[in-house]
């Protein structure tokens, strides 16, 4: 299975994705965590991509594409993946479509974590009191947030437009959120069975380029 979770930033989009991962045994792959660590060891990628990170801009798409294309080709022939946090910006978007397509393995579903601003500051503010990241306070959360509904929202209607789009009401406790998520892959996954398609074309709308 191949899913993508678009989500604001304190979505909670890193902790639900652990969780379907290891439900359906996938890889999950998690562009920022990916960037944090090459920040933290130091290579040229991470030294480019820490500023961005710092103020809360999108690190540039030819880097993350790069960054992300071996992983995804490989978990592609491994049984799937959970992308978190990829794609973030339509040219992510369409390289992720080309890599799916040369090898006939279209996502299956993209679920977008639905959830009010107020909601996410406070869970921000809590998360950096917590862990104390760079990119957590109050101005860069603000920046990240309009970064958000400027270059990732048009993915909503991508996806869409693909009928591969579901909604994830995100607010309410962890666990309940877990089973709505697991709900809509169970369904998704019973109903691409029943058509007796495991790649389903439908994936790929007419509205496709
Ligand atoms: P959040 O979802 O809370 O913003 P992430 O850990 O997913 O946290 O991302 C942190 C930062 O890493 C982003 O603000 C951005 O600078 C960078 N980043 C992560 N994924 C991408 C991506 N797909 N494209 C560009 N930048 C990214």
């Amino acid at each position: 299975m191949r899913v993508l979770l678009i989500g604001p930033p304190g979505a909670g989009k890193g902790t639900q994705a652990t969780r379907i991962a290891a439900h359906f045994d996938l890889a999950r792959i998690a562009t920022g965590d990916l960037l944090r660590r090459e920040v933290a060891s130091g290579s040229e990628l991470g030294s480019t991509a820490k500023a961005y990170i710092d103020r809360g801009d999108l690190v540039p798409d030819e880097l993350v594409i790069a960054m992300t294309r071996e992983r995804v080709v490989k978990a592609n022939s491994e049984g799937g993946y959970i992308l978190d946090g990829y794609p973030r910006t339509l040219a992510q978007a369409e390289a992720a479509h080309r890599w799916a397509k040369a090898r006939g393995v279209p996502f299956d579903l993209a679920l977008f974590f639905e959830i009010g601003t107020e909601e996410l500051l406070a869970r921000l503010a809590g998360r950096a009191r917590e862990e104390g990241r760079s990119d957590d306070t109050e101005d860069t959360v603000r920046h990240r947030l309009e970064v958000f509904r400027t270059r990732t929202y048009p993915l909503l209607d991508y996806y869409r437009r693909r009928g591969i789009l579901v909604r994830i009401d995100a607010v309410g406790p962890v666990d309940a959120i877990t089973e709505r998520i697991l709900a809509a892959l169970h369904w998704h996954k019973a109903n691409a069975l029943a058509a007796g398609a495991d790649r389903p074309e439908w994936a790929f709308g007419a509205a496709e380029g």
